[in-house]
């Protein structure tokens, strides 16, 4: 899998992670960590996230869905 932020640029370079919101692929240089001390966002279908945790996100989820 190849990130895809570097995709729309014609570029190809591997993934590193995805995209917890939506799912895009991201290399190091695109993902955005977001460390959350408590896991307040009850997220529907996905119980499992009790303790906290480290998201890699893109760069417009880590500002729609995690900016604090
Ligand atoms: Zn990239
Ligand atoms: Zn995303
Ligand atoms: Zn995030």
């Amino acid at each position: 899998m190849n990130c895809y932020e570097h995709a729309t640029l014609d570029i190809t370079v591997p993934a590193v992670a995805v995209c917890p919101h939506c799912g895009a692929a991201l290399c190091t240089e695109h993902l955005h960590k977001c460390e959350k001390e408590s896991f307040f966002n009850n997220v529907i279908g996905n119980p499992r996230q009790l303790a906290p945790k480290r998201e890699m996100c893109c760069a417009s989820c880590a500002q729609s869905q995690c900016a604090s």
